[in-house]
């Protein structure tokens, strides 16, 4: 498929209510339900915390296709668990226009608009990233004390829940310990936010290893329905933007592993001194060896190839 990367979402007939580093949020008119929004995911990417100038073609189709799998997939398999996604695509009478809802085509979803808790319920199976960095210097992650004798990127003895502040765009998000996050979700939620997270994790590691993958950490979010005060999982689900994938048949301890999705675009960052740089455009190769990753471990995730997939949405 040989599109241009979409890095805005030019909606006339939405207003835009939020833009993050990847999605645009657009709420929906009032149906007379519960508040729903249009979840979009662009072709950005971000690599080393900043958005890259290009972005990387059909990445917010594979982002949200994904997503919507694992909304599938965790419904199953984690008992009680609920999730904002409702369906892919806008509902029929929202009032986009042909071109817009083409444009859109594979990469927004539907979903209930939650009150966001303020932090990044991240879980960690593997001690790499900054859990390595911490544990080299204080055996502990964010914290938590943990065995000693760990080797880079060895597999913990049980999954671990490590969440950190959830910063404002341009800002970096803080590891604090669970109690920490106690303190910021209050102490009525903190605890099945933790389970939910741990049991979402623990899901997902099992069918991703079924499939030659390893999601070494990831990042989950959790909203309120203020309403019902139920807790919900949103945004995106084990994505390659939120998770650390690695390869199974490639793993081994005590070395950094090359990651599934962004190592191409790191490494060039890395060797051409860009690191970190702002409106930064990568050449059309890391485009596509990107683009190739992306595809790749969404065909490995999901059994399906992402032609097929798209094939199957309005
Ligand atoms: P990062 O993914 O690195 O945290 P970001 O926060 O800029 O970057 P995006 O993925 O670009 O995130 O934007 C998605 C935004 O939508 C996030 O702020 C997230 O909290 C919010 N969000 C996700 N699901 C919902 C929902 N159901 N209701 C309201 N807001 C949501
Ligand atoms: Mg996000």
């Amino acid at each position: 498929m040989a599109s241009a990367a979409l890095t805005n979402i030019p909606l006339a007939s939405l207003p835009r209510i939020s833009q993050g580093k990847v999605r645009d949020l657009f709420p929906l008119p009032d149906m007379g339900e519960n508040p729903t929004l249009l979840f979009v995911t662009s072709d950005r990417i971000s690599a080393y915390d900043v958005i890259l100038k290009n972005g990387i073609p059909t990445k917010g189709a594979i982002l949200t296709l994904l997503s919507a799998k694992w909304f599938e997939v965790l419904s199953s398999r984690v008992p009680g668990l609920k999730h904002h996604f409702l369906h892919l695509g806008p509902p029929a009478s929202c009032g986009l226009t042909a071109d817009e809802q083409q444009m859109l085509r594979g990469r927004s979803m539907t979903v209930r608009r939650l009150k966001i808790f303020p932090i990044e319920a991240i879980v960690r199976g593997y001690v790499t990233g900054s859990a390595w960095a911490e544990y080299e210097k204080t055996q502990t992650i964010h914290g938590l004390p943990q065995p000693a004798g760990l080797k880079r990127c060895e597999r913990l003895p049980q999954p671990i829940y490590t969440p950190s502040t959830k910063a404002e765009l341009g800002d970096k998000d803080i590891n604090i310990s669970p109690d920490e996050a106690r303190g910021i979700v209050g102490d009525k939620y903190a605890s099945r936010i933790e389970e939910l997270a741990l049991a979402c994790y623990k899901a997902g590691a099992a069918y991703a290893e079924e499939r030659g993958i390893i999601i070494a950490d990831t990042k989950f979010e959790f909203g309120l329905d203020e309403e019902t005060d139920e807790i919900y999982l949103v945004d995106e689900v084990l994505t390659p933007d939120s998770s650390r994938f690695w390869s199974k048949a490639d793993y081994q301890v005590g070395r950094e592993q090359d990651s599934f999705d962004k190592q191409v675009l790191r490494n060039w960052l890395t060797d051409n001194g860009l690191k970190g740089k702002p409106d930064v455009e990568m050449p059309p190769e890391v485009v596509e060896k990107t683009k190739g990753r992306y595809t790749e471990v969404f065909k490995l995730m999901t059994g399906e190839s992402l032609e097929d997939a798209l094939a199957r949405v309005a």
